[in-house]
């Protein structure tokens, strides 16, 4: 489904843009990037704004769609939680597990995420697990294993194929949402742990598996950061509200 030849590049809205600035939005964008064979874009709206997005890319099925977050459970009495099920119903095809956001805002752990990812799975969408080093983690020497432990909880759910057609991004905490980017080297050194791991879950499917960075890409960065070793797309925050900006960032 995914190669290296074929980058990702995922946006990340969190809670920003709403119904019409999301349509906003899609005309700045649209008219600026035109359909691309060799990538994967994907777009991660509030899911309140996915129907819209879905509505307003109908004549663009080069964008992809996804939701940030869903529930641990199937169904029932979980007011104000949406579940796999709903967002397959709305249009997304793509989930975002264990943001550093839902882990160290909201207090998710490991075995939410995992659930998360069954989930996903089971309503035929695909999770795009997030994992990532707090500022203090990295300067006690413990990114290689924090991210392998997140990794291997997140996946511990899931078979062979699910974890074949899944995408993971590498985001470093101090790197989200501060300005502070990642160096390109930075990225394919945890990148190679991470790829080492999947091979030994799944062996030479974890070739296929896009790693992905994230954490304050912006329009100058991006080109970089995507033609380092074992980078194989780039998750978006703060740079992909601008229209023109993640225009340009789909096209580096
Ligand atoms: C993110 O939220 O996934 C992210 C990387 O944010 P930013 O690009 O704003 O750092």
């Amino acid at each position: 489904m995914h190669s290296h030849s074929r980058p990702v590049l995922a946006a990340n809205w969190k809670m920003n843009l709403g119904t019409v600035e999301a349509g906003a939005f899609l005309d700045g964008f649209l008219s600026r990037y035109a359909p691309r064979d060799d990538r994967t874009v994907i777009l991660f709206p509030s899911a309140l704004v996915v129907s819209t997005v879905r509505d307003g890319t109908r004549k663009r099925p080069d964008i992809q769609l996804g939701v940030q977050n869903v529930s641990t459970e199937e169904k029932g009495a979980f007011t104000g939680e949406n579940s796999a099920a709903m967002a397959a119903g709305a249009g997304a095809s793509f989930v975002l597990v264990g943001h550093s956001e839902r882990r160290h805002v909201f207090g998710e752990a490991d075995a939410q995420a995992a659930q998360k990812c069954a989930r996903v799975v089971e309503h035929g969408l695909v999770p795009l697990l997030c994992v990532g080093e707090t500022i203090e983690q990295r300067e006690r020497g413990e990114t290689g294993e924090v991210v392998l432990h997140q990794l291997r909880a997140g996946l511990s759910m899931l078979s062979h194929e699910a974890i074949r057609d899944m995408i993971v991004a590498y985001e470093p905490v101090w790197a989200i949402g501060t300005g502070r980017t990642a160096t390109p080297q930075d990225a394919t050194d945890v990148h190679l742990v991470l790829r080492a791991a999947l091979a030994g879950l799944v062996g030479e499917d974890a070739r296929g598996i896009p790693l992905l960075y994230g954490g304050s890409v912006n329009a100058k960065n991006s080109s970089a950061l995507l033609a380092a070793h074992e980078v194989d797309g780039l998750l978006v925050g703060g740079a992909s509200l601008d229209p023109v900006q993640w225009a340009e960032i789909c096209g580096s």
